[in-house]
């Protein structure tokens, strides 16, 4: 489901939607943390900002400066499209 998730929703609009929203508060069901992953730093391609430190974790290299709709991904539950390796998650009960 994950898959299939993140082929059709990995998307430019999904992230002009994305980075339209990231205006709005993050939704209060977000449970968890961020993992350092990397995988929200490549949608829909790769950031050129990514970096990978010593440890193997993504780290930002304008990290003070990134935008909204990096600073609050997953803002909703609608758009965690990175469920499988992602920290976060949300109340199974809302959407
Ligand atoms: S997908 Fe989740 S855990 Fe991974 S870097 Fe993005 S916010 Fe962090």
């Amino acid at each position: 489901m994950a898959i299939i998730d993140i082929k059709t929703k990995n998307t430019w609009s999904a992230k002009a939607k994305r980075t339209v929203t990231s205006l709005l508060p993050v939704d209060k069901s977000r449970k968890g943390k961020c993992s350092r992953c990397g995988a929200c730093c490549k949608l829909p391609n790769p950031c050129p900002f990514l970096g990978i430190d010593d440890q193997g974790l993504s780290t930002c290299k304008v990290y003070w400066l990134r935008p909204l709709n990096c600073r609050k991904y997953p803002r909703t539950k609608s758009e965690l499209i990175t469920a499988d390796t992602c920290g976060h998650s949300f109340d199974k009960t809302k959407d």
